[in-house]
């Protein structure tokens, strides 16, 4: 079955097919890490982590690759104001070095780690960091210097965008309308308008290079590290819709006047995860929340990315604590489902289910309907339930929800209760079943006594020790 995508270069779904036989090579834009990820950043991740998912699913091999920004993201796209690691040595009161800006990456990048380990997201195979690149970025900084692509100014070194024919070409943006300022800030000594550092001078803090002490550019770096690891052309780049008018564009116009042939078969773009009613989750908006922050408030990570898979990838989401929550009790029951259908089965599977799954996922990764399958099977009484948990389970690999962990966890907790509170439970459903309900209250507050809380589901009753 087809797996289709949508392509940003052209504006359209288009059939995927890898660049080579020996795998899907993929490159998505990582964190910079200079303070933890909010919850809006870790959607970017859990929709790299369901393409990779989908990929794999449909039997391709996958090699990803995640970078980590540790040093050349300004505050802004303008080329000025801080980077963004100086910001974060000084608000903890670090020396300018780059040791320390060395350390404060390698904090954030493993607690980075963390919660993508905590989201159920697929190991990357590659995690390189960009101040370990500093040479390819040089090398690539030469060659465009060499094509007569890169001039010198008192700030740095800058990319003529003049030089690149096709500059805009990704999301179609108009170029020639852009006036100056209105991208990018006043720059006497740019070109055109558009034109990007590709090196910063830097007196303080930086590396040598043949002109002058200072850092790459952001935009610099990943298409270094893309080519290092993945070569070019390989088959798709994953970011932030945030990312197509300027830094995909620029990591395109330098890549490929560098090589003279494409960077990346298809871009693909995640949607914002977005507050007060269509504003991107960000630091700077002041309201944002990180993955343990959720936690603390009793949701569970996957619960997180239950909630992110209602919603199609390119959708705008807004966030929203109820409908979190609610993710969470949706999840469980599923979870709860598959807890208490515990005969694996070795009868066949219903093929429609399956097929009805794999279109789905082929539509550009349609998660909100893979959802909604998943329920309308939980439902189908004409299959039994050994084999619904196996198509959940095997369904899940796409979804990444854990669920035969979770439902692991929940068979154990249930097994954990004392046999008083497991007879007392027993009792009151004969009471419920009687329509005593009186009764039923009576022994449900007696079980609450000992420590226990109950709930009633579709799938039987749920028993949580009260923490
Ligand atoms: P940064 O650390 O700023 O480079 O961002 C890391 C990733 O998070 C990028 O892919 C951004 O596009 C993405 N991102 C930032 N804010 C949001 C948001 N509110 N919703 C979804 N993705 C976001
Ligand atoms: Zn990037």
């Amino acid at each position: 079955m087809n797996l289709f995508l949508h392509n940003t270069l052209s504006g359209k779904k288009e059939l995927f097919t890898p660049l080579t036989e020996k795998g899907v090579r993929i490159y998505t834009c990582g964190p910079t890490v200079y303070d933890d990820a909010h919850v809006g950043n870790l959607r970017a991740y859990v929709f790299a982590d369901t393409l990779k998912r989908a990929l794999l699913y449909f039997g391709f091999l996958v090699k990803h690759v995640i970078n980590i920004t540790d040093v050349g993201h300004l505050a802004s796209d303008a080329d000025e104001g801080d980077d963004k690691m100086t910001k974060g040595l000084k608000r903890e009161g670090k020396p300018l070095t780059l040791a320390a800006m060395r350390e404060l990456a390698d904090t954030y990048a493993s607690r980075f780690k963390e919660d993508l380990r905590a989201l159920n997201i697929l190991s990357p195979n590659e995690m390189p960091h960009a101040s370990d690149h500093i040479k390819e970025d040089i090398s690539l900084i030469k060659i465009l210097e060499e094509k007569e692509c890169a001039y010198k100014t008192s700030d740095g070194m800058y990319f003529d965008t003049s030089r690149f024919r096709e500059y805009g070409k990704l999301g179609n943006i108009d170029v020639g309308g852009l006036s100056v300022g209105a991208r990018v800030a006043v720059n006497k000594e740019k070109k055109n308008p558009t034109d990007f550092a590709l090196w910063k001078f830097n007196e303080k803090l930086g590396w040598d290079s043949p002109w002058g002490k200072g850092f790459p550019g952001w935009h610099v770096e990943c298409s270094a590290m893309s080519v290092k690891y993945l070569g070019q052309p390989f088959d798709i780049h994953t970011g932030g819709t945030d990312h197509i008018p300027v830094h995909h564009q620029n990591e395109i116009a330098q890549s490929e006047a560098a090589a003279e042939k494409p960077l990346a078969r298809f871009w693909l773009h995640g949607a914002h995860l977005t507050i007060r009613g269509g504003t991107k989750m960000a630091k700077s908006e002041g309201e944002f929340l990180r993955l343990r922050d959720l936690t603390a408030k009793g949701i569970i990570p996957e619960a997180y990315r239950y909630y992110l898979l209602t919603a199609s990838y390119r959708t705008p989401l807004e966030w929203s604590i109820e409908a979190v929550k609610a993710a969470q009790q949706a999840l469980l029951r599923l979870a709860h489902h598959l807890s208490v259908w515990t005969t694996e089965s070795e009868a066949a599977s219903s093929e429609e289910y399956k097929r009805e799954f794999r279109e789905r996922i082929g539509d550009d990764l349609d998660t909100p309907n893979a959802l909604a399958l998943v329920w309308r099977l939980i439902k189908d009484t004409s299959l039994p339930e050994g084999v619904k948990r196996a198509m959940i389970l095997d369904f899940d690999r796409v979804l990444g929800l854990n669920l035969a962990h979770l439902a692991e966890e929940i068979k154990k907790s249930a097994e954990d209760i004392p046999a008083e509170v497991r007879e007392l439970v027993m009792v009151r459903e004969k009471a419920r079943a009687e329509k005593n309900f009186s009764r039923a209250d009576a022994i449900r507050d007696e079980i609450k006594k000992l420590g226990y809380d109950i709930s009633d589901t579709e799938a039987g009753v749920n028993v949580r020790k009260i923490k």
